[in-house]
């Protein structure tokens, strides 16, 4: 009998990147982000059916994430954006994943890796056009043009797109957002003078694609919508999400008022109680500041968390409702708790929620699956 799972449901995967599609207009490919395990919810189950549903391309951060998918068999168009100077590229390159160059020291190791693999090496050039994370500064983006049509006339590289990434596009109205495109238009600009058209532009992540059909250009690249939830509140209204996180109570009590619950006994009965333990603690994800304040369905409601989540486990006061060992508490559901409530409660974003849900010991369980 089981004691905690995730469960993910495929369908709904498959049912999202369908919706995802239906925003695109004709033409616009739909990358499927499935980096850190695909938000917490399974890398290659989730890749494939992003694939099943019509996914063009899929997008990761690391190189070893890219390989993962590569040597389970998916041949799709797979770009990696992240990896750290003195990790070699050749692998990657014999294995026909799309990097990411954002200076010529970076393009530099793309090319010579390129040559030892003896085959051009497929880039993404990167322009920062405001988030001040990845991509060439403005001022170096110039240079960066002038190395890349250098290294596409050697046959080193071909230049595949040109991409940015939005700061703020998950607030509707943010002058920061018309900057950045502006800032992309001039990009693609200058690229254009140098004599590169790229197959690809891209810039839109999930908030974007869901409300800015100005970013979309040739490609759009969605992770968290992708699992059912939304970066804007009340945007993507037909996302199903994907994920629930189930528990089946261990040990079931009464305890006068008073008592002190937990470590630390931050919390105090407030009369005769009845108090569940749910074997779910932060060594599976549910976030310590949840402490007195996460919300978990059991018996028939939704309850909190009382005093401090623990490595193993949390403790539910149930007051006067009847509970019973083996029961099911469940921390997320479609129906509520939703993982934005988790992230109401503990002060972060839906993301960080479902990405850290789950751990080694707590199986995932898929529903939906096709073969
Ligand atoms: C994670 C990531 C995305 C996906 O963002 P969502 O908001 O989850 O859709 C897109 N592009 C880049 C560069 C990313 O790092």
């Amino acid at each position: 009998m089981w004691q905690a799972q995730v469960r993910v449901d495929l369908d709904a995967i498959r049912h999202n990147v369908a919706t995802l599609r239906d925003y695109l207009a004709p033409g616009t490919r739909l990358m499927t982000v499935v980096k850190a395990d695909a938000y917490g919810h399974g890398m290659l189950p989730v890749a494939r059916a992003a694939l099943q549903a019509g996914a063009d391309w899929l997008g990761v951060a690391t190189l070893d994430e890219a390989i993962t998918l590569r040597d389970a068999g998916i041949t799709a168009p797979v770009l990696a954006w992240l990896h750290s100077p003195d990790r070699p590229l050749h692998d990657a390159i014999e294995r026909d994943i799309d990097l990411s160059a954002a200076s010529i020291d970076g393009l530099l190791e793309i090319t010579q890796s390129a040559r030892k693999a003896k085959k051009p090496a497929k880039v993404h050039l990167k322009i920062d056009t405001g988030l001040s994370r990845g991509g060439a500064a403005q001022k170096d983006w110039p240079a960066l043009l002038e190395r890349a049509a250098k290294a596409a006339g050697d046959g080193d590289a071909e230049i595949k797109a040109v991409w940015s990434h939005l700061a703020c596009a998950d607030e509707p109205g943010h002058p920061s957002t018309a900057r950045q495109l502006a800032a992309f238009h001039d990009a693609l600009e200058a690229a254009e003078r140098h004599g590169i058209r790229p197959e690809l532009r891209h810039l839109a992540n999930s908030a974007a694609t869901l409300t800015l059909p100005e970013t979309h250009f040739d490609l759009v690249r969605v992770g968290l919508s992708t699992y059912g939830l939304s970066p804007i509140e009340g945007a993507g209204p037909d996302l199903r999400p994907a994920m629930s996180v189930h528990a089946r109570v261990a040990l079931v009590k009464e305890v006068p008022v008073g008592e002190g619950v937990s470590y630390g006994h931050t919390y105090k009965t407030l009369k005769d109680t009845t108090l569940a333990l749910v074997p779910l603690g932060y060594g599976d994800g549910v976030p310590r500041a949840a402490s007195s304040r996460g919300p978990i369905w059991l018996a028939g409601k939704v309850r909190r968390i009382v005093g401090r989540v623990c490595m193993d486990q949390v403790v539910v006061d149930c007051g006067d409702d009847e509970v019973r060992p083996g029961d099911e508490a469940i921390l997320i559901q479609r129906g509520g708790p939703t993982a934005d409530d988790w992230a109401l409660a503990c002060d972060t974003i839906n993301y960080e929620i479902v990405t850290r849900m789950g751990s080694a010991r707590t199986p995932r369980i898929y529903v939906g699956e096709r073969t």
